[in-house]
This record gives C-alpha cells, sequence and structure tokens, in this order.
C-alpha cells in the first residue's frame, strides 16, 4: 500500500509502526456551529481511508478530538448569551448526530480539550524546562519556534518566509512574531482553569499534541486533516510534539483538498454555503459520498446539486442491478451456459482486484468507483444475454461484489421495499387472496391473480392491480425469467 505522505511530497511505501496496527489522528471540529460540506468531505475521505485499513487486515485505532474550548465558541456565546460550555455542548451532539447519519464510523477515543487540561499543562511544563517555550508576563505561554531546528518539516515553510509580513498583535507578549501560545491567560468571563502560570485555557495547537500521545502514543501512523491545518496547525502540533518527547509525531501526514461549490470557493456571502444537515436532508448520506469518492482525497472536489442528483440516480441504477442480479439467481428455469458463467465470475474477480489497486495506490477512490461502474456495466450485459438461464452461483457472487465493495465506502444501497406487497394486499383486500407474511409468496400472488385477470380479460381487475402497485411505488417487469414486482 502506497500513501501520498504530504509532509515529503512522495507517495511512500506504508509501513505502520507496530506490524499489523494502524493507529492514526484525525484533527476534530471547533464545536460552535454546525458543520459544513467542506468539513465533512474531510472527515468522510479518512473514514473511508479508515476503512479501507481495515479492509486490508489492520487493527486501527482512529482518535479524533473535539475542540469544545475556543475563541469562536467563547464569541458565539457571548453574541446568543449563553455559556461557552453550553454552545460547545450543543454543536458536540449536532456534530456527532451528523457524522453518523453521514455513516461515517465512530472513533474509538473522542477526547475532549476542556477534559484534558492536565495533559496539556504537564506538556507545557515540559517545554518549559528544556527552553522550548516561556511564560510571558501577561500570563500567556508561548512556543519559541526558533528553539526548533526542524519548524517547517509538516509544511515546508521555512523560517525566513515566514518573517516576512509576521508582526506580534498588540494583546500578545512574545519575544519572537513567530512564536505561538501553548497556554492563554483568562480574560475576564472566559472558561479557564488554574494553571502554574495563572487562570487561563490551552492553545488550539497544544490540545491535538497532548491527544495524540495521552491516547496513541508518539510516533503515531497517520496524521490527517483538511490541507488547511497543514500551517499552522499541524506544524505547531508537530514542533511541540517533537521537542517534548524527543521522537518522531507522526509517519504519514495526510491532507485532504478543498471543496469547491460550482467551481467557486463556498462562502456564506457568495449563498453557495451549505451544511452537512442541510444536505442530508434533501439527499442520502450514500449519494453524498458516491459523489465525493468520485474524486480522490487530495484533488479538489466540486459539489453541485445536480452532481449530487446525478449521484442519487447512479446508486438507484447500481441498487437495481443488484436486485436483477438475486431475482436471476433465484429465477433462472434454464440450464446456465457454463463458460459464460466462468466468465462472468472472473469479471467479479477482476473487479474485486482492480479496486484493490486503486485503494492501495494512496486510497485513489475515484479509480475504485471507476472499476465499480464497469463492472454494473458487466452485470447488466451478462443479465441480458443469460435471459432465463442466470447461473445462481455467479450471479450471487456479482450481487455480493458490488454490495460489499459499497460497504468499503460506507455506501449502503437502497434496500427494495419488501413491505410493499403485503401492503397491498391490505389496502387491495379482495383483488387478491393471501393472508401468509412471506413477501415472494405475496408477491407471486399478486402476479398470479393478475396473469388470471388477463387470461379471462378481465382488464379492469388487471388494471387495478397494476394501479395499485403503481401508488405503492412498485412495477411489473416482464423478463426473460418470467414475471416480476420491482421496487427499484
Ligand atoms: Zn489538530
Amino acid at each position: 500500500m502506497r500513501i501520498y505522505n504530504s509532509a515529503t511530497h512522495k507517495k511512500e511505501e506504508f509501513q505502520p509502526i507496530e506490524s499489523g496496527k494502524v493507529r492514526m489522528y484525525v484533527c476534530g471540529p471547533t464545536v460552535y456551529d454546525n458543520i459544513h460540506i467542506g468539513n465533512a468531505r474531510t472527515f468522510i475521505s479518512f473514514d473511508v481511508i479508515r476503512r479501507w485499513l481495515i479492509a486490508s487486515g489492520y487493527e486501527v485505532t482512529f482518535a479524533q478530538n473535539l475542540t469544545d474550548v475556543d475563541d469562536k465558541i467563547i464569541n458565539r456565546a457571548n453574541e446568543q448569551g449563553r455559556t461557552a460550555a453550553e454552545v460547545a455542548t450543543e454543536f458536540s451532539d449536532k456534530f456527532i448526530g451528523v457524522m453518523r447519519a453521514a455513516n461515517v464510523l465512530d472513533p474509538d477515543v473522542r477526547p475532549r480539550a476542556t477534559k484534558e487540561i492536565g495533559p496539556m499543562i504537564a506538556m507545557i511544563k515540559t517545554l518549559i524546562e528544556q527552553g522550548h517555550a516561556y511564560a510571558a508576563d501577561n500570563g500567556d505561554v508561548y512556543f519559541a519556534v526558533r528553539s526548533d531546528p526542524n519548524y517547517g518539516q509538516v509544511s515546508g515553510r521555512n523560517i525566513d518566509d515566514l518573517m516576512v509580513g509576521a508582526r506580534i498583535e498588540e494583546n500578545e507578549d512574545k519575544n519572537d512574531p513567530l512564536d505561538f501560545a501553548l497556554w492563554k491567560a483568562a480574560k475576564p468571563g472566559e472558561p479557564s482553569w488554574p494553571s502554574p502560570w495563572g487562570e487561563g485555557r490551552p492553545g488550539w495547537h497544544t490540545e491535538c499534541a497532548a491527544m495524540v500521545h495521552r491516547y496513541l502514543g508518539t510516533p503515531i501512523d497517520i496524521h490527517g486533516g483538511g490541507s488547511d491545518l497543514a500551517f499552522p496547525h499541524h506544524e505547531n502540533e508537530c514542533a511541540q510534539a517533537t521537542c517534548a518527547w524527543h521522537q518522531g509525531f507522526s509517519n504519514t501526514w495526510m491532507h485532504t483538498g478543498m471543496l469547491l461549490v460550482d467551481g467557486e470557493k463556498m462562502s456564506k456571502s457568495l449563498g453557495n454555503f451549505f451544511t452537512l444537515a442541510e444536505v442530508l436532508e434533501q439527499h442520502s448520506a450514500a449519494a453524498l459520498r458516491l459523489l465525493m469518492l468520485q474524486t480522490s482525497y487530495r484533488s479538489p472536489l466540486d459539489f453541485s446539486w445536480e452532481r449530487l442528483e446525478g449521484a442519487e440516480n447512479s446508486l438507484t441504477r447500481i441498487a437495481g442491478t443488484v436486485e436483477n442480479l438475486r431475482w436471476a439467481a433465484n429465477h433462472a428455469t434454464a440450464d446456465a451456459d457454463e463458460a459464460a458463467s466462468e466468465a462472468f465470475a472472473d469479471k467479479a474477480a477482476e473487479t474485486r482486484a482492480a479496486f484493490k489497486e486503486c485503494m492501495d495506490d494512496d486510497f485513489n477512490t475515484a479509480g475504485a468507483m471507476g472499476a465499480v461502474f464497469g463492472f454494473v456495466t458487466e452485470c447488466n450485459q451478462y443479465l441480458e444475454q443469460a435471459g432465463d438461464a442466470a447461473d445462481k452461483a455467479a450471479a450471487l457472487a456479482a450481487a455480493d461484489t458490488l454490495a460489499e465493495l459499497l460497504d468499503t465506502f460506507g455506501i449502503e444501497l437502497p434496500e427494495p421495499k419488501v413491505e410493499l406487497p403485503l401492503g397491498l394486499l391490505g389496502v387491495a383486500a379482495g383483488l387478491v387472496a393471501y393472508t401468509g407474511d412471506d413477501v415472494d409468496e405475496a408477491a407471486a400472488k399478486i402476479l398470479e391473480a393478475r396473469a388470471e385477470a388477463r387470461a379471462a380479460k378481465n382488464w379492469d381487475l388487471a388494471d387495478a392491480i397494476r394501479d395499485q402497485l403503481k401508488d405503492l411505488g412498485l412495477t411489473i417487469e416482464d423478463t426473460a425469467a418470467g414475471t416480476r414486482i420491482k421496487s427499484l
């Protein structure tokens, strides 16, 4: 497996620190608002990366923080006349809910900054003792960037370039404009915790470094986030961790590309700003994931409602193929052609291999999705050619292949609406006599009743049955292997 390391700008052969195990950390949100679909792209990308590592046999430990104390939270709380803790709790809960709605797996560890103050203070003390940090007269503690000879290793920045335009703000008490706050002295009315430097709160970069160290141990295998986090956030996390503990911080750095809306940067002022919750009110998580994964995680992703609609249609088409494969497998009436069955079974194996090859090459989801689409076409061709003589094993294996590969992407196919034929019997009591609860049997009874009505030229009854089905979103379809009721 090869992964692009954004710190070295190269694809590298992935070698976990501990054989068979992967420890990864992805920076979580600052919980002051609903997350937007640009954030969602990052979290969905790393969810798929994690799922693929698991599918590849690794035991993955995945940690993600919640930044629940920050200027943005405090400002939002002041605007709304609430406490910072109330704002943070509301948006932490909303974040967790919407991630689950998007079918993103829960992290193994989800530390919250406000519950990790002790380990952060310990790290800051270590940095001060070693001459990498200093407490200023105003109660802030700063990291001395020039004390770290490797500063710039994550983002490729160099100190001289950074000096251009760097300045010390009015409320700061730094020795050098490049230095950043590890600890911020409390202003009146702000949430704060006691520390050796007085009441205050941790800086944002400090929390991730301390949590990675506490929950995963350093160095870790993969550290990820949006590309906007590479500098200064990841650079500063890395500087603190490597200076405090004298070992690497993360072997691989991964950053996701930007999300554009209709080719433009998403912004509230342009009116093209969408939260994840808004999108999921109108479309399935599966369609959103399908849209996103058609672009690989490092490239800019173009979101549009048309593309999302298109993804929804693609999903329905794939689900229809899976349903057709299963139906053909269970209703074949003639003997399958052996050579054609074998060739079709080989296609499934080839698709799995192509999918794996793409995913092992820096999680090329676009290529892997291409393999899935290609296979859908092949399945449709096979079904057409096989007619009522589909090979049961090969058709079922093909259906499973499609479902499993999409499951690796966290994409669940729409299920056929199994309750509908029974619902129809309730609605259409009198049209069809059936009192059992077996869906296939019910469907067969309905079709049988319709066929009998047609044979007896009782068109009113035949049409009534068809119309009742239609009202329930079902269609009658004649296939080579017989007539069936379809829900997709
Ligand atoms: Zn972070």
